[in-house]
């Protein structure tokens, strides 16, 4: 019979079968351990936290980090939920607000450099404010930064500190909405002030955080990301996920369109125009996402041909789900949101169908630009 083993840091059994799971460790570094002399094993996250400071994700069902969300509930504490203003159906952490309870909450909607120049911050405000009351939350303030350009960083500190009231400042977000950015980018705004700011790591916490030292002796967070599982961003791989990440403000791409066209996103959305007047179809995707235009007839056809050749993103071994539709027939501009690919802006009156991989959340919103 195998010995059972736990992690020093957390005290999770150790396992090699499920890496989104407590106590993970490589097959390898298990066999390695039982040859060695030395008799303390980390499982994976806890040595990467001592080792790199690095967090890794967790899922929403993993013990670890309901066990963290109900602990911030028990704490008197400012919650700072981060998400991605590309991509808030990939950003949503299902009953956040039952696990923080009255903490007051700052929402952070990062990747703002991502939307067109001429984009209105209030509109986007607007309609962060309504996503994320839609999900339950009731937060005290809700503010846009990019994390990569350092933009408005400095306004979510000044935010951070108002509201916490010497407390303990807590940072959440799934995978992905660039929590870890941000977290870097408040180092370094604050770097200038040495007396504000001192890194500091408390590994082998049962909750893998990073503790930053605040002036007054509480404690900014950096909690473990949450792997969100209707990501498309979960079915591809890394040279995938390229086409699709944007990583630079999105030019959008203008398409007329008669009823009876569609047009594909890749291989990964397809939108039909089925009734409506001729108008103007507008893509705000990665910029080198391929779009096709094709007859929505032969669109079928055109899709099981194409998909992992011309229409690429996903490659033809990638195990992609069928696409899945839905009609909407939309009265005003409204966007069509294709969860972590971006969004088609269609015009008034407009009767359309639109696909994503079965699982991915499909949106639609007032038109945004
Ligand atoms: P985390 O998983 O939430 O910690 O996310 P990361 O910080 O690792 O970021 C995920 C991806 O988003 C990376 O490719 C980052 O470069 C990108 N990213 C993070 N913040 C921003 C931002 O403000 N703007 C843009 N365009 N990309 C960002």
């Amino acid at each position: 019979m195998t010995e059972e083993l736990y992690c020093i840091g957390c005290g999770a059994l150790l396992q090699s079968t499920n890496s989104t799971q407590p106590g993970y460790v490589p097959a390898s570094a298990l066999q390695k351990f039982a040859t060695a002399d030395d008799h303390e094993l980390y499982c994976q996250r806890c040595f990467r936290l001592r080792h790199y400071n690095e967090i890794t994700p967790v899922s929403f069902a993993d013990d670890f980090f309901q066990k963290l969300l109900k602990n911030i509930g028990r704490e008197d504490a400012l919650v700072v939920y981060v998400v991605d203003v590309f991509n808030f159906a990939g950003s949503v952490i299902p009953d956040l607000q039952k696990y923080i309870r009255h903490n007051p909450l700052l929402v952070v909607g990062n990747k703002t450099d991502l939307l067109p120049k001429s984009y209105k911050k209030t509109k986007v405000k607007t309609w962060l404010q309504q996503q994320v009351q839609q999900i339950g939350l009731k937060p005290l303030a809700t503010t846009l930064v990019s994390a990569k350009k350092l933009t408005q960083v400095d306004e979510l500190l000044r935010k951070i500190d108002s509201l916490r009231k010497g407390r303990n400042v807590y940072i959440i977000g799934a995978t992905n909405v660039g929590k870890s950015t941000l977290i870097n980018a408040i180092i370094k705004a604050r770097s200038d002030f040495p007396a504000l700011i001192t890194t500091s790591n408390f590994p082998g916490t049962t909750l893998n955080e990073i503790h930053i030292g605040l002036d007054d002796g509480s404690d900014l967070i950096d909690t473990p990301g949450v792997i969100h599982d209707g990501q498309i961003a979960n079915l591809l791989d890394p040279k995938e996920l390229k086409y699709i990440a944007p990583q630079a403000e999105i030019h959008p791409r203008i398409f007329q369109l008669n009823p009876g066209q569609t047009l594909f996103l890749a291989g990964l959305g397809r939108l039909d125009f089925i009734a409506g007047e001729p108008g103007s179809f507008i893509a705000y995707v990665e910029n080198n996402l391929y779009v096709h235009r094709t007859k929505l007839a032969n669109a079928d056809q055109f899709y099981r041909q194409h998909v992992g050749e011309l229409l690429q993103p996903p490659h033809l071994n990638t195990d992609l789900p069928p696409l899945v539709g839905q009609e909407f027939n939309l009265t005003t501009k409204s966007d069509i949101i294709f969860s972590g690919l971006g969004w088609i802006s269609v015009p008034a009156n407009v009767q359309v169908k639109a696909y994503l991989p079965t699982g991915i959340t499909l949106e639609t919103r007032q038109a945004l630009i």
